[in-house]
């Protein structure tokens, strides 16, 4: 089972992402795709259409779309797929930062919910339609 991570402006510019993709690899989780790429606007907006009109909504388009992301493909091998995609977002902990578990990514990194180091596909639904935004199948290796 496929996912997608996208380790977020904030983590890349302090230098976080090794961190981040070697906590995912202690668990036996693939990296089967993984590039450096700044969003455009118009892939932000298609990323995070469900928050449209909410008062975060600008920045959040603004904060992805300054600075790089690391985005990868997290291949997982589990016998559930809606267990792959809960596995990461058990690691990487609640939304807020503050109220996210020490352990996991946003407890033990992150500051403010508007300022969150990573993004995970919260579904295989959503794995499947996130993952061919910003990867071509010839872009994702099985191994
Ligand atoms: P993501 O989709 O980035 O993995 P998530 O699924 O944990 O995060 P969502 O509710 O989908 O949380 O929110 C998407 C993003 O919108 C968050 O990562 C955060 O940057 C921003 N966001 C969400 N809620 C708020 C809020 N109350 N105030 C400010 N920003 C928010
Ligand atoms: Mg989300």
């Amino acid at each position: 089972m496929r996912t997608l991570i996208i380790i977020r402006p904030y983590a890349v510019i302090r230098g976080l992402v090794g961190e981040i993709i070697s906590r995912f690899e202690r668990h036996g989780i693939r990296i089967a795709g993984i590039k450096v790429l700044r969003l455009s606007k118009v892939l932000a907006e298609k990323l995070y259409r469900e928050h449209e009109g909410k008062n975060y909504y600008d920045s959040l388009i603004e904060n992805m779309t300054s600075k790089p992301s690391v985005f990868a493909v997290l291949d997982i091998d589990v016998l559930d797929d809606a267990h792959a995609t809960s596995l990461v977002r058990k690691i990487i902990g609640d939304t807020d930062p503050a109220l996210a578990d020490m352990g996991t990514i946003r407890g033990d990194f992150g500051l403010r919910i508007d300022q969150n180091i990573i993004h995970a596909s919260d579904s295989p639904d959503a794995a499947q339609k996130e993952i061919p935004l910003f990867f071509d199948e010839k872009e994702i290796v099985e191994y």
